[in-house]
């Protein structure tokens, strides 16, 4: 590619609302443009980067024998109400009406199409087992959407969905998808961790994330040194739920509450959007108590506790919640307190001023409810290894946290959607049986936002080599003012590719400060700078993005290096 020939459109300046690195990044290097909160335009240069992590993954899902579909992106309100969810799901499911005001969503998953495909394509258990996948655009009407295309409305994700005969065969082939998952994300080049998930009733290995490690990850991951465990906190506090603090024991320090404002309350959230990490425990006048923590950027650990008097807490139940809330049952659907208290902090953060409000600053701290960074790292993993210990494998390792970014998940369903709508084979026996289902998500877009989270430094990007737009920049010194450089320039361009090396050829003419610079900021990892004093020396100046130095290479030595 010539980028005079190209859209490049980099900006020195910091956009004001982008919180972290990756979003920063992504702006000022121009891969993307936003249109309305969660909406946004990939450019050319970002659907580049877009395009190279959809092709690592479609590769290994069809290595996997997964077979490609397309479903429609908006989905039929009926499908919906067979499994339930077109009232269970909630505020993330966005609903829309056609002229004769039939209804319909856009797809934020896609289990009811898939199910419903499936009911019609499938008749005998000799079609099984099948996995039918597909890279396709979501919406989700996140409550907070942010840092760019990490956490979008509209994103995109490769979802797959198999099925089975036997949940001995579901289990064979989640396990084949984890090992596909574990080969995606590793010819990514990126650091990352399969975790439990909280898989609530189904429990098991029936739910396992993969996290792109980060430290700006909003999602908090326990691991042990000593074996394999690792899980995500909620994974963690659920697997051991005898072990953490008697409840009375860990509200009491809210005891003495300080009186907030609701000013302070919006401060003390902005401040954690901010970085700073506070909890907020937050008492209504009803004896509701909401305990918020705000992690780097997000809330991360939720409870809800109902207190009829002080020192007598629990987890509040569902109904409760609802009850409190005033809102419709199935609110929660699938996604339970966490989001809920999301829309809570949401809605009445405004309304905050009449209610009592501890934080954590020193001795405010609830302990086994919440967390946060800025309570010394010890103290932490006391908290969790309260939790964890005595249940699992920490196998005499140490217990570790680390911050995530969920950028895939994998599930078994079993039997639940199939059920709901009546997707069933003839067996062996000619007798019908309802299929078992796993379903696997990868955040596709998400990905390009975790990897530059994870490989950035003060002057850009620095992606692992896989993802990049292009490995190599060719860039030309004065070209027009040199024919020579000019011709040596497209030469060493035309070769490149010729070798199947993927070259950009910057010739836009830039004076070689500002180009150099764009260079680094869009991350490519490879430059070579052709000019006239190389030239005469018979060198190219190379350097890798990764290295402070340059060095002068003849040719030879130069496709040595890139080859
Ligand atoms: P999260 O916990 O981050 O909200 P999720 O658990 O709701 O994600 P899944 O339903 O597991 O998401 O969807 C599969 C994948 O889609 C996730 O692992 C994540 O990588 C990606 N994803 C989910 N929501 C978004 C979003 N709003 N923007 C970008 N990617 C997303
Ligand atoms: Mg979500
Ligand atoms: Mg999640
Ligand atoms: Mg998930």
């Amino acid at each position: 590619m010539r980028l005079s020939r190209f859209h490049l459109h980099t900006t020195k300046e910091t956009p004001a609302d982008a919180e972290i690195a990756s979003h920063r990044l992504m702006l000022r290097a121009g891969m993307l443009r936003k249109h309305a909160a969660g909406l946004y335009t990939w450019s050319p240069l970002g659907l580049r980067v877009l395009r190279k992590v959809e092709r690592v993954v479609r590769e290994e899902m069809d290595r996997a024998g997964a077979i490609e579909v397309s479903m429609p992106t908006i989905q039929p309100r009926e499908l919906w109400e067979e499994t339930g969810r077109w009232e269970k799901f909630g505020g993330q499911l966005l609903k829309i009406k056609d002229r004769k005001d039939a209804e319909y969503c856009y797809a934020p998953t896609a289990e009811e199409v898939i199910t419903d495909f499936a009911r019609g394509e499938l008749s005998s258990y000799k079609q099984l087992p099948v996995n039918f996948y597909q890279v396709q655009t979501k919406f989700r009407d996140e409550i907070r959407p942010r840092f760019g295309v990490m956490r979008a409305r509209e994103f995109l994700m490769k979802d797959a969905y198999s099925f089975h005969l036997t949940d001995e065969d579901l289990a064979r082939e989640y396990q084949n998808m984890h090992a596909a998952y574990s080969r995606i994300f590793a010819r990514l080049g990126l650091k990352f961790r399969a975790v439990q998930a909280d898989s609530g009733a189904i429990g098991g290995d029936a739910s396992q994330e993969f996290h792109v490690l980060a430290d700006s990850g909003e999602d908090s991951i326990a691991f042990s040194t000593g074996s394999d465990y690792a899980a995500n906190i909620e994974a963690a506090q659920a697997a051991a739920p005898g072990a953490r603090p008697a409840a009375g024991e860990a509200m009491r320090k809210v005891d003495t509450p300080t009186q907030k404002t609701c000013e302070d309350v919006a401060a003390l959230l902005g401040i954690a959007l901010a970085r700073t990490v506070k909890s907020v425990a937050v008492m209504t006048d009803d004896g509701f108590v909401l305990a918020l923590v705000r992690g780097d950027h997000a809330v991360n650990e939720i409870k809800l506790r109902k207190a009829p008097g002080l020192g007598d807490y629990r987890l509040a139940t569902e109904a409760e919640i609802l009850e409190y809330l005033g809102s419709e049952p199935g609110f929660l659907g699938p996604i339970g307190a966490k989001q809920a208290i999301r829309v809570i902090a949401d809605r009445e953060v405004a309304a905050m001023a009449d209610f009592v409000v501890g934080a954590n600053e020193a001795g405010y701290h609830l302990a086994g409810v919440n967390w946060g960074r800025d309570l010394p790292e010890p103290e932490i993993v006391a908290d969790i290894r309260n939790v964890v210990e005595g249940d699992r494998a920490i196998d005499g390792g140490e217990l570790r946290l680390a911050r995530g970014i969920e950028v895939g998940h994998v599930f078994q369903l079993g039997r639940k959607y199939a059920e709901a709508m009546n997707a069933t084979v003839l067996d062996e026996n000619g007798k019908a049986a309802t299929m078992s289902m796993g379903c696997y998500g990868i955040g596709v877009s998400r990905i390009v936002a975790a990897a530059i989270e994870q490989n950035h430094d003060e002057a850009g990007i620095l992606w692992p080599e896989p993802m990049a737009p292009w490995r190599v920049a060719v860039c030309v010194i004065n070209p027009k003012n040199d024919a020579n450089v000019s011709a040596a320039a497209e030469a060493l361009y035309d070769e490149l590719n010729a070798a199947g090396i993927e070259t950009a050829l910057d010739d836009r003419g830039l004076r070689p400060g500002a180009m150099f610079a764009d260079i680094e900021l869009i991350g490519i990892p490879h430059r070579v700078v052709v000019s006239e004093r190389g030239l005469a020396a018979g060198t190219f100046e190379y350097r890798a993005r990764s290295a402070g130095e340059s060095e002068n290479l003849d040719r030879t030595a130069l496709f040595a290096k890139l080859t």
